[in-house]
């Protein structure tokens, strides 16, 4: 049996940078992945993730995101890779839209750069993009993309070279806490670690069956198209983009690997009883739903369909991330349920991993991401005061 001082079990976006973290500070650590690192069937596939500072779900995340953006380019530095590209966001809305209305509130809030377009302003400067004229508008610049396979395999890298062991191919099928340290059950045998940080992603409530009343998986979509004019979608002529209208919340990056005019709806196309459940099974009903859309707002993007890709969101009630110590047991790390809004965070929830599964604590504020909070209790394994409800913190 092999020991550590702590074991990761899921390399995704969390795991992957949760496991370079510890290796780089000399913690003896192993990373566990029940298949290939880059396989399409979790959560973290599939070439490109929204970045943006001024955010829109509440404005208590924009000190996180800052420390993403930071270590995102810190990873840039030690790999000579690029990482982030920042093409600046639109974000777009019908009346009242709640996209623009919370981008906007959290710039001021937070004092971010950012222009109010009207529906003419947006066309003139980024003429793939077309919005009816009651519509507002809003740009961030620092808004933009993470490479998110890329990422994830320099993560894992970073981590190999900092001496993480790493295993692949095999899957936890338990966790259990001894008196002494933690076992963690595979199919090859066991593996004895102090800590465990449970990264598993869409699979997490069968390793801590606690959250399982808490958590929903969606099945989300991502289509890849080829541009009726492709002048009007690379990087530059069209920022990031998402826009919200009466029947659906769509988002998309500009054409950078060639693979075409990414885009997806926010919105679930139905709910998966397990992550096992997926399958890379879409079809012409999710292609029909991105192409309505394309041909309302971005008109010269709806040309041939170029790939789909399915891929899974693991929701909590509140739509807000679990990044905790695990009430019944503070010796394991849950982190991962991040309500499809949370790769942009992987660079900074991969420190805090450290930090809560070496010493307990992290300078960063995750009060807002307690387990504890679905049961009302407001008892928290990390020990920060919990924030207020949306509109009273930040
Ligand atoms: C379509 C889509 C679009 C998104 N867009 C954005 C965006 O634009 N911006 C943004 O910030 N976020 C976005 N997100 C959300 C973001 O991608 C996720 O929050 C993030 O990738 C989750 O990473 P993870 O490591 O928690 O999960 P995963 O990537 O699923 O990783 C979990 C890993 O654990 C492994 N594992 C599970 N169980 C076991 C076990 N028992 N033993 C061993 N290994 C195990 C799995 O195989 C998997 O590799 C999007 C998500 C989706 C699905």
């Amino acid at each position: 049996m092999s020991s550590f001082e702590v074991a990761v079990i899921g390399l995704g976006a969390m795991g992957s940078a949760a496991l370079f973290h510890l290796a780089r500070r000399g913690v003896k650590a192993i990373g566990i992945e029940q298949f290939t690192p880059g396989h399409d069937r979790g959560s973290s596939h599939g070439e490109s993730r929204a970045i943006r500072l001024g955010y829109f779900e509440h404005p208590s995340y924009v000190p996180l995101v800052r420390s993403a953006y930071e270590n995102w380019r810190e990873v840039e530095q030690l790999t000579g890779e690029t990482v982030l590209t920042t093409t600046g966001i639109v974000e777009a809305g019908r009346p009242g839209s709640q996209l623009v209305a919370g981008s906007l509130e959290a710039c001021l809030l937070h004092g971010l750069e950012h222009e109010l377009l009207s529906p003419a302003e947006v066309r003139r400067r980024f003429p793939a993009i077309e919005l009816p004229d009651d519509y507002s508008a809003m740009f961030q610049p620092q808004g933009g993309f993470v490479r998110a396979d890329l990422a994830n395999s320099l993560h894992l890298r970073l981590a190999r070279q900092a001496g993480a062991t790493i295993l692949t191919n095999t899957k936890v099928a338990a966790v259990e806490p001894q008196r002494e340290g933690v076992r963690i059950a595979t199919g090859d045998g066991t593996i004895e670690a102090g800590r465990v940080v449970v990264s598993a992603g869409p699979w997490i409530t069968e390793l801590v069956p606690d959250l399982m009343r808490y958590i929903t998986l969606n099945r989300m979509v991502l289509t890849w198209y080829e541009p009726k004019r492709p002048e009007l979608f690379g990087l530059d002529r069209l920022p990031v983009f998402a826009i919200e209208d009466e029947d659906d919340l769509v988002y998309g990056f500009p054409d950078f690997a060639g693979t075409g005019l990414k885009c997806a709806s926010h919105y679930s196309s139905g709910r998966l009883p397990r992550a096992d459940a997926a399958r890379q099974d879409a079809g012409p009903t999710d292609e029909a739903r991105t192409r309505r859309f394309l041909e309302r707002h971005l008109p010269e993007g709806a040309g041939r369909l170029k790939a789909m890709k399915t891929c899974i969101y693991t929701m909590t009630p509140d739509e807000d991330f679990v990044i905790d110590l695990l009430p019944s047991d503070p010796r394991i790390v849950v982190a991962s349920p991040c309500s499809g809004h949370g790769f942009k965070f992987a660079s900074v929830i991969g420190e805090i991993l450290a930090d809560l599964s070496t010493g307990g604590a992290t300078r960063h504020d995750i009060s807002r991401f307690r387990v504890s909070r679905f049961d009302g209790s407001g008892a928290g394994g990390s020990g920060q005061p919990a924030l207020g409800a949306r509109g009273e913190g930040g």
